[in-house]
């Protein structure tokens, strides 16, 4: 097996339960090592330290699996790994909810992998070539522990360029029937679409569950502003709560006719309460908007991919923040989330509370909240999703 030692600050990290080793961190390796192999690390008394998936290419040499006491990972370390990940969700949701996350990554002990279930269908997603080699080990697992007919399997863009001809593609249906287009499923009673194949991570946010439940809950007798509205889902939870009428904006036309779709498909519910869809940027939207709304929900992509992109990522977070506010009618209520893990929860926090501050109204803070049950986040580079409630 490949062994690596690594500098004493890495081993005091992966000590602490951090799953990730840099290239620069790696003082010595006993060969050059191939894409997805085992790595085992020694510590500087040539102790096990810990065992790891091994990428050549990046940056983020090691993807820790596990540290502590020496390990054999074979497949019946994998099944055990897998049914943990499953056991941590069991009584989390009925038959209500089917769509959720099985497997969050790192925090669950997969690194740079995602598991989510959309009712009949369960969607990988890899941000890691090393783990080409193990889907077929994983779709068995799927079959074996989670029960249901169909997997499909997704590659970041990072990674497509990684594929080859032995490797799955990103779309590829892996067991079960062919999916044609977006599969349906379930979200506290609520019916969603999800494009499994082609739509945005692995077709729908689940992280923002319990904010969409939150909303719904604020929505009775309002008129509700759902910006980067996506598919939609904020706002058919807003109408099944009472909303007066709910509006989307999004840059995407694709998003906005999921959306359309999803408002459909929850007819019986979403009936009387008024939807209109705008395709637009959010932000010359709202520099020109001049109605205002009972709850304006603020729910942007990431603003910052990478470190250097904090600054302007914080900026662009106060300014939506400040035209948020201003379409907050009185007694109104913001929710602004931001889902960018550069950006540290007391700073988005700390910067939409100064934007209330500046706006000059009175103001009372509702709620904070951060991940989900089925999104774990166990080191501080996982924590990427916050909220805020503010009433005017
Ligand atoms: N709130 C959604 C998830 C938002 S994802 C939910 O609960 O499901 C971010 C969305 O912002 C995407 O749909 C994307 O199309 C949209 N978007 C990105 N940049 C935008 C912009 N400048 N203006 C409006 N929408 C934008």
């Amino acid at each position: 097996m490949l062994r690596l030692r690594i500098t004493s600050t890495a081993e005091w990290k992966v000590r602490s339960g951090h799953p990730w080793i840099f290239a620069e961190s790696i003082k010595s390796q006993s060969r050059s090592g191939v894409m997805g192999e085992l790595a085992v690390v020694y510590d500087k008394w040539d102790n096990f330290l810990a065992i790891g998936l091994f990428d050549p290419y990046s940056p983020l040499r090691v993807r820790v699996l596990h540290a502590g006491k020496p390990q054999t990972v074979d497949e019946a370390w994998w099944r055990g790994r897998f049914t943990d990940a499953l056991k941590l969700r069991d009584g989390m949701f009925d038959a209500a909810t089917t769509g959720y996350r099985c497997i969050h990554g790192e925090s669950d002990g997969w690194p740079g992998l995602v598991l989510d279930r959309y009712g009949d269908t369960a969607v990988l997603k890899l941000y890691s070539a090393v783990w080409f080699e193990r889907v077929e080990l994983i779709a068995k697992l799927i079959q074996e522990h989670l029960g249901v007919p169909g997997m499909v399997v997704r590659l970041s863009r990072n990674i497509q360029k990684a594929a080859t001809s032995e490797t799955p593609t990103d779309g590829a249906v892996i067991f079960g029937p062919p999916v044609a287009g977006p599969v349906l499923f379930r979200e506290n009673s609520l019916i969603f679409e999800a494009d499994v194949l082609k739509g945005q991570k692995t077709g729908f946010f689940l992280d923002q569950r319990e904010n969409r439940m939150k909303v719904g809950e604020l929505a009775r007798g309002r008129s509700v502003l759902n910006t980067f509205s996506f598919s939609g889902g904020f706002s058919v939870y807003a109408a099944r709560g009472g909303a007066r009428s709910v509006t989307d904006v999004d840059i995407s036309a694709h998003a906005l006719e999921a959306a359309k779709r999803n408002y459909l498909h929850n007819a019986a519910t979403t009936g009387k309460c008024r939807h209109e869809l705008i395709k637009a940027d959010a932000f010359d939207w709202l520099a020109q908007a001049r109605t205002q709304f009972g709850v304006v929900v603020l729910d942007p992509p990431s603003f910052a991919k990478k470190e250097s992109d904090r600054k302007s990522a914080m900026d662009a977070y106060a300014r939506l923040a400040g035209m948020g506010i201003d379409r907050v009618e009185r007694g109104g209520v913001l929710v602004a989330a931001s889902c960018s893990a550069h950006v540290a929860w007391d700073e988005f926090f700390g910067l939409v509370r100064s934007s209330a501050r500046k706006s000059g109204r009175r103001f009372s803070e509702l709620a904070v909240t951060g991940h989900p049950a089925d999104h774990p986040a166990k080191f501080a580079e996982a924590v990427y999703l916050k909220c805020i409630y503010l009433q005017f």
